[in-house]
């Protein structure tokens, strides 16, 4: 940077400049007051960024990486091209702060997203190997198949298809293979990507006229990792296209694994083709785990993260967070976070408080129905407008008589305001989808199912 005279000092000066005028206030000083550029390396071409500890680290991957990296191209003629992160335990703080401590509403308010980064360029991320991922009740069978891909690709189980609720460790196991792989052949060509972004990528194609470097691009992999299949639900061009791929890998015995919140033939409006390949190799599930493989997944989060943290409030929190890893881990954050920014030692009162905070979120009158019907929309793969719009073709009239009893069932809404949020119907209508569906839930067919899968997105993010 000497000849265009930018110091590292002047553009971390700009990236506080822009990121104060975009954060409030709390987060600004909270997560930028003992961050620096440490330095310019690669020739220019990577900004060495020092953080005080792995949260933060993580925090600034998962919510500042891309505007930070904007920042930096714009101000360098984009001679910037990446960013590392260094986790320096020892900063002094790089700017005046007024605030001392942070409260447990601020740290409350900063939800992590829920996008990871891509990391590297076959889309993994190196935190999700096999090595720090706890195996117990729940997941044994799923991580058993998953490493039985990975010695044998292509032989064994082609497709794996993992399927579970939210926050069980799909996306952990499928990118271990990946990792796994590129560990025993650093030539192999992996490729890991979601559902939706396949979907924007081959929208993108068509749109451009690039629709043959695109199957050259996924035609073209050893190892071939799709996320969240289920978003493929109800998009015939896509899944056209996406068996086309499949097949293509398939024929040349290229390892295939798949995870989707629930089973092949639970995804609606996924074509039979489609199901019955997803089907043809070996199925396995992800719940929740037991308390002991709680623990354990605490214990090695906090050694990750180089923390050391009683027993007793790991067991607290391993008690209170049963049925998702990934809000057990964003538990574990923030009591780290709290104690660390207001330089406290570990204790149980507080890691009471935040539980309570996390936990005590009234469910019900948590969501609105627009929200639940968004959601039962998504499930079904049709538009917000279908479900509550005119039309009574039979894929959308099921849809909305399940939208019709989970607001009654779920959020104890009444008949005449049911009819109203679903586009203005009488509350007989409601009355009678809500009597329709219930007896179809009472005798255990697949509505039932179809409801258990809807309800767990409901109460599960
Ligand atoms: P899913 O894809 O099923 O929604 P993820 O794979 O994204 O869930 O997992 C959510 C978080 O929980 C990740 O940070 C992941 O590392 C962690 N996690 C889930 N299961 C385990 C496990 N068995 N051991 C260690 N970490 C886990
Ligand atoms: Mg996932």
């Amino acid at each position: 940077m000497d000849n265009n005279n930018l110091s590292k000092e002047k553009l971390w000066q700009i990236i506080l400049g822009e990121m104060e005028l975009q954060l409030t206030r709390a987060n600004f000083v909270t997560w930028f007051k003992n961050a620096t550029i440490a330095s310019l390396e690669d020739n220019n071409e990577t900004a060495v960024i020092s953080l005080p500890n792995e949260f933060t680290r993580a925090w600034f991957e998962k919510k500042y990486h891309k505007i930070i990296l904007d920042i930096l191209q714009d101000n360098s003629d984009n001679k910037i091209k990446r960013i590392s992160y260094r986790v320096e335990s020892n900063l002094t703080p790089t700017m005046e702060t007024e605030k001392k401590s942070v409260s447990l509403e601020e740290i409350m308010k900063q939800e992590p997203g829920e996008k990871e980064m891509e990391i590297d360029k076959q889309g993994l991320n190196p935190k999700y190997s096999f090595e720090n991922f706890i195996v117990g009740k729940g997941n044994e069978l799923a991580h058993g198949a998953a490493v039985a891909v990975a010695r044998n690709p292509g032989k064994k189980y082609n497709p794996l298809f993992i399927y579970g609720g939210v926050g069980l460790g799909k996306t952990h196991l499928l990118q271990a293979v990946g990792h796994e792989i590129l560990k025993q052949d650093k030539k192999k060509k992996i490729f890991y990507l979601s559902a939706e972004k396949f979907t924007n990528e081959f929208v993108k194609a068509i749109r451009e006229g690039k629709t043959e470097a695109f199957k050259k691009t996924y035609r073209n992999k050893d190892l071939f990792l799709v996320d969240d299949v289920q978003f493929f639900a109800g998009k015939e061009g896509v899944q056209e296209e996406f068996f086309h791929t499949f097949n293509s890998l398939y024929q040349k015995d290229k390892q295939i694994i798949l995870t989707s919140d629930r089973p092949p033939r639970v995804i609606p409006a996924l074509e039979e083709r489609l199901i019955s390949r997803f089907e043809g190799g070996m199925i396995v599930d992800v719940s929740a785990p037991d308390l002991e493989t709680r623990m354990a997944i605490l214990q090695q989060k906090a050694r990750e993260k180089n923390i050391n943290i009683d027993k007793d409030i790991l067991q607290y929190i391993a008690v209170q967070i049963q049925s998702n890893v990934r809000r057990l881990e964003g538990a574990l954050n923030k009591i780290i976070a709290y104690h660390e920014l207001n330089k406290m030692p570990f204790s149980i009162e507080e890691t009471k408080k935040i539980i309570a905070s996390l936990t005590n979120v009234p469910r019900k009158a948590a969501l609105s129905p627009r929200e639940l019907l968004q959601i039962v929309a998504d499930f079904f793969g049709i538009k917000f407008s279908e479900l509550t719009g005119a039309s009574r073709k039979k894929e959308l009239v099921g849809p909305r008589q399940v939208a019709m009893y989970l607001l009654r069932e779920e959020l104890e809404a009444s008949f005449p305001l049911i009819g109203h949020e679903l586009g203005g119907r009488d509350h007989t209508t409601a009355m009678h989808a809500w009597r329709k569906i219930k007896r179809e839930v009472d005798q255990e067919g697949r509505i039932k199912q179809e409801i258990e899968f809807i309800k767990q997105r409901i109460y599960n993010n």
